[in-house]
């Protein structure tokens, strides 16, 4: 198949004029390494109208966006698509009521949708971090004092993030995870899911990191108001104003994921050329979520 590859959204018009020609797309991620029946395991189909593919010995029915992530989108492909592309590309994110208004749907479908793109974004958790990594906690929400660091206030959702540099010092890859507490127990969760044992970790000198520095590297140093971590503050700035500015619509549960989709555009920013791809490769190997679903989840 021909990998749509690029961030120009004259040529993205161009491939994706219509829904059938998104539709195709699909299909070909979907069966690029053949077909084969969902439901007798038959390995033959014909391709019908809108890319469906019957099933030539039980004659089962199945679409493109059958069993994935973009399973009952009701609004078109063609919209599904411009929004993600939207989403991968921009450095900083669109609000539901943007794209509400710009694909002319409702905020309730626009919110949904882009959720759905969010848990698409999260990490597979398969390549940890390694070589230097800064972690710190950090909170959002709530009353801002410009304060930094560890905060009691139950208003604001306290977050722990992890940065791996790049060989010339810049900010390679970001996590953040939502935590309850600053405990060990739980500022331990981002070192088990993101970073390797192998890394040389810095955190300021919060004796929750002490009992992890058993299995885990980790040089500790005063944190002198973010000064011994220039890079990691700057990141932390940069999750802050963005949560800040889509603060409103910003629940308590939803949190992680729009950390996860803050990550995820940092850390595939060197691929920029075939980020969209690799979304709508997610996209097809996701399943589908469905609206209680997301709103119920944590
Ligand atoms: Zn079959």
């Amino acid at each position: 198949m021909q990998e749509f590859k690029g961030e120009s959204l004259i040529k993205f018009t161009k491939r994706f004029s219509d829904d059938s020609a998104c539709k195709s797309y699909l299909a070909d991620i979907k069966w690029n390494d053949g077909y084969k029946c969902k439901k007798c395991g038959h390995g033959k189909a014909t391709v019908r109208k809108n890319q469906i593919r019957t099933c030539t010995l039980c004659h089962h029915n199945e679409s493109p966006t059958a069993h994935t992530a973009f399973h009952k989108v009701k609004f078109g492909l063609q919209k599904a698509f411009f929004i993600t592309f939207e989403m991968v590309n921009s450095t900083k994110s669109l609000s539901a009521s943007q794209v509400s208004k710009r694909y002319e749907i409702s905020r309730k479908t626009a919110w949904l949708f882009m959720h759905k793109i969010r848990r698409v974004m999260k990490s597979s958790e398969q390549y940890p971090m390694d070589g230097t990594v800064q972690v710190d906690e950090f909170t959002i929400g709530g009353k801002e004092k410009g304060k930094q660091g560890r905060s009691y206030d139950t208003k604001k959702k306290k977050i722990v993030g992890a940065v791996e540099l790049s060989d010339k010092g810049g900010v390679k890859r970001v996590y953040a995870l939502k935590i309850d507490d600053y405990s060990s127990k739980s500022l331990k969760v981002i070192f088990e899911k993101h970073i390797s044992v192998n890394a040389r970790v810095k955190t300021d000198n919060w004796k929750g990191y002490r009992p992890i520095q058993k299995a885990y590297d980790i040089t500790q140093e005063l944190s002198n108001s973010g000064l011994g971590m220039p890079e990691m503050h700057i990141v932390i700035h940069q999750i802050k104003s963005w949560i800040r500015t889509i603060y409103s619509w910003v629940h308590q549960e939803q949190v992680e994921h729009y950390l996860n989709e803050f990550s995820f555009r940092i850390n595939r920013s060197q691929f920029k050329h075939s980020i969209f791809h690799k979304v709508m490769e997610r996209v097809i190997n996701g399943k589908h979520i469905s609206y209680q679903e997301i709103i119920v989840a944590k």
